[in-house]
């Protein structure tokens, strides 16, 4: 065990870390080594009960106050997560195994500028007038009520802020269940919510499997739930959350196409594909895994890409010069390498890596595959995983028609300098988040989220508030009421 990792205890409910040794013991692996480095229990029937009823009851003093108070309190929160970075980042590395180069700058951060976006935000959700002749109509935008949140285990900060953030602008509470395998970084989040001032109960963190996402998805004093995960998980979740009507965002997998034409910067169409490959050991959801490579470049493509992916410094996560670090977990590991195998024995051509490292940890080498068809499972199905598959093609209208060709539809980017050519093709794209000339870029100030099977609803920018509220209209009749009888 690491004495600097292991939580006080398993959940954060009511202003305080609370445990339940009844609850089944989740072991916390660090993935660089494959030890053991902390435990913490899921959460029984009773954890989940004092969860949801503390936030019940913490949303209705959290509502009462006003948007200006509660946006100064995630504002705060913000402050408090930008002076703690470097702890925060650690602990990051240490519960996905995400290199330290990376989470220093993307996870803590992107978490308090959500919360900063949203703590700003919340004193301007006002409804509107409109006005009736003599009469008018007023609209309310209302919360929502008690949220349960539930992380996939990619970007485990990055997710608790992100669906918590709106939500407390909006005036909801919200129960918090990290995914099993990375239950550590969402206990901070709740942590530092209270101590920024938020009333205890607002932010409760519950560990647990899928089990216990159920049970919260399934209690009747929920009113909405976020989901981050997997499409067959979103299937289930959002199909529970209906039975009661509830709210649902969904941000699920996909399986997203970059298309490179042969008028790209090839230095730039290069680093786009890396960046929307190998960034997070390529554990990432908006991936743009089938890169389409117009014919001509298609050599001089791979050649450079081959160059620049032998510059990945793999190895200690938690030393910054490293910048391509394990994969989450044995299992993911597993699943990614059994793709590999998936993909020679279809025929595919194994060009870049392919390889589990020989050493400690759940390491796996950046993993290109050229030659890709797209029947092969490879090009089907989300890995999860750093295994980038080349697909060559020759026109743009087959380009668009095969990217398109998915039951996902989260991401796609385009790498072109004929600007019409770009706007045109990311038009024709059947995907929430696109991309010209980069890849993978999610500031909170742009609207995050996936059409098809890849999800229902938006996270961030203004879009998440339509999520994490409702709109009250009231008539008001002036004159008197003309009844017919
Ligand atoms: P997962 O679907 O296995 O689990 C996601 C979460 O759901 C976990 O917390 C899990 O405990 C919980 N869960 C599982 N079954 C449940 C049930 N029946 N009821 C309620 N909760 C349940 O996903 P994962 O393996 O943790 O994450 C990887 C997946 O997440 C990938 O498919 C990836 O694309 C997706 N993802 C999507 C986004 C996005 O924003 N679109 C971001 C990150 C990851």
């Amino acid at each position: 065990m690491n004495p600097t990792v292991q939580p006080k205890a398993s959940h954060f409910i009511n202003g305080e870390y609370v445990e339940d040794k009844n609850g089944t013991e989740i072991p916390v692996i660090y993935a660089a080594s494959g030890e053991q480095i902390a435990t913490v229990h899921a959460a029984t029937p009773a954890i989940v009960d004092m969860a949801l009823a503390s936030a019940k009851s913490a949303q209705k003093t959290w509502a009462a106050m006003t948007g200006t108070e509660r946006g100064r309190v995630l504002r705060r929160a913000a402050d408090i997560m930008r002076t703690r970075n470097r702890e925060l980042s650690v602990l990051e590395t240490y519960d996905t195994g995400k290199p330290l180069s990376e989470t220093l700058y993307v996870d803590a951060t992107s978490g308090a500028d959500a919360l900063e976006y949203f703590g700003g935000l919340a004193a301007s959700l006002t409804g509107e007038h409109i006005p009736m002749g003599q009469d008018w109509v007023y609209t309310v935008r209302e919360p929502l009520g008690l949220c349960v949140g539930i992380g996939a285990w990619n970007y485990p900060t990055q997710i608790a802020c992100w669906k918590g953030a709106p939500a407390l602008a909006c005036g909801n509470a919200m129960v918090f269940k990290p995914s099993e395998t990375t239950p550590l970084c969402a206990l901070k989040v709740a942590e530092i919510l209270f101590e920024a001032g938020a009333p205890a109960g607002l932010y409760n963190v519950v560990q647990g499997m899928g089990e216990v996402g159920g049970a919260l998805v399934t209690d009747p004093r929920v009113d909405k739930v976020s989901l981050t995960g997997s499409v067959p998980t979103g299937k289930k979740v959002y199909a529970a959350a209906a039975a009661d009507m509830k709210h649902v965002t969904m941000e699920l997998g996909g399986k997203s196409p970059l298309i490179i034409f042969d008028d790209a910067d090839l230095e730039n169409a290069v680093g786009g594909a890396i960046l929307a490959n190998f960034y997070s050991s390529g554990q990432v959801c908006s991936n743009g895994t089938r890169v389409f490579v117009q014919k001509d470049i298609k050599d001089k493509f791979l050649a450079r890409l081959a160059e620049r992916l032998k510059g990945a410094v793999i190895g200690d996560p938690q030393d910054e010069a490293t910048t391509f670090g394990p994969m989450v977990s044995k299992a993911q590991m597993e699943i990614a390498l059994g793709y590999v195998e998936k993909g020679k024995a279809e025929g595919a051509r194994l060009v870049y890596g392919g390889a589990r490292l020989n050493q400690p940890g759940w390491f796996m080498q950046p993993t290109v595959f050229a030659d890709v068809r797209d029947d092969m499972t490879i090009a089907q199905e989300e890995i999860f995983g750093p295994v980038m598959s080349v697909l060559e093609f020759d026109t743009e209208e087959e380009a668009i028609a095969r990217a398109n060709d998915t039951e996902f539809g989260l991401a796609a980017g385009v790498f072109t300098s004929d600007l019409t050519r770009a706007h045109r093709v990311i038009g024709a794209m059947e995907a929430g988040s696109c991309f010209i000339n980069s890849y993978n870029d999610a500031p909170v100030e742009a609207p995050f989220g996936g059409v098809k099977a890849s999800g229902v609803g938006r996270e961030n920018s203004k879009e998440a508030i339509k999520h994490f509220s409702q709109v009250k209209s009231v008539y008001v009749r002036m004159g008197d009421v003309e009844a017919p009888f």
